[in-house]
């Protein structure tokens, strides 16, 4: 049994650091033609995509602010005018500013939510409008083990993430007759930059929460994120698949 994208265009949010980086190292490898975005990191961009395409990989990547939907319009209609319709959407590209609801300032609140929930909003509404004339396509969006098991200092974190798994639900709902099936992925801790501070403060208690006893590794979310974007998955939609090593029991 092989696990092909091939031809598939496939556009990963956040997709040149952490989790992001290895999914488009698993999709290109798989046989996708990549396109991964990228907020800031400019100078890390051009590493890691100059590093793939010199293994032979067919990824390209593209500065993209997920919070602003008029940039988000514009980078898509250009990405589908250079390389075609886009088949595959991932929304991963996601912030944490973890902090007790007395110290939170409305811009802690105000920039998660608009960065992980209204990002997927936007570029999923960007993205669907070729798919729905397509009729295919497939979509697969990030939560996280804290929309069902929060750690304290949450609320905006959690509630971003709560509110991408009712999204996926409901999308799911919505597009199926187009034939787009939408997935969710709950990552639990994911050895990233994100959770760094987080593993470092309380990686023992947390690792005596989690059955398989270690964090996982962006490759962990990559290979469902690829399986999920395959036909393997052709009867599989309005999932949220939890990927924690059992933290979330
Ligand atoms: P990283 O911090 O390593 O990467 C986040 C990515 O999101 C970066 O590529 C960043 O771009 C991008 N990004 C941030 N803000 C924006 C924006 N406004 N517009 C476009 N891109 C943006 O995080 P992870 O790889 O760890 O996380 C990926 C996803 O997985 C997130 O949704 C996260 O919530 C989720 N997750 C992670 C877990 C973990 O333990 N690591 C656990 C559960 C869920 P740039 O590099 O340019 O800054």
């Amino acid at each position: 049994m092989q696990v092909s994208l091939q031809g598939k265009n496939i556009l990963i949010t956040g997709g040149v650091r952490g989790i992001g980086r290895a999914m488009t190292e698993a999709a290109a490898k798989a046989g996708g033609h990549v396109i991964a975005t990228y907020l800031s990191n400019e100078a890390t961009a051009k590493d890691v995509i100059g590093g793939l395409q010199s293994q032979g990989l067919n990824v390209h990547a593209c500065k993209l602010d997920v919070r602003d939907s008029k940039q988000v319009d514009e980078a898509v209609a250009a990405l589908e005018s250079e390389y075609g319709p886009i088949e595959v959407l991932i929304n991963n590209a996601g912030i944490v500013k973890d902090g007790l609801l007395m110290a939170m300032e409305d811009d802690d609140w105000n920039d998660v939510l608009n960065t992980n929930l209204g990002g997927a909003f936007h570029v999923t509404r960007a993205v669907a409008r070729q798919m729905i004339r397509a009729r295919r396509g497939q979509i697969i969006n990030i939560s996280s083990v804290a929309a069902s098991r929060p750690g304290r200092g949450q609320v905006n974190y959690a509630a971003s993430k709560g509110g991408i798994e009712a999204a996926t639900k409901a999308l799911a709902v919505e597009l199926s007759s187009r034939n787009i099936r939408v997935n969710c992925i709950a990552p639990g801790v994911i050895t990233t930059e994100m959770s760094q501070d987080v593993r470092e403060a309380a990686g023992d208690k947390i690792l005596e929460s989690i059955l398989l006893k270690r964090f996982g590794n962006p490759e962990d979310i990559a290979n469902m994120a690829v399986f999920l974007a395959s036909d393997l998955a052709s009867y599989i939609t309005g999932e949220v698949i939890h990927i924690d090593g059992g933290l979330k029991l």
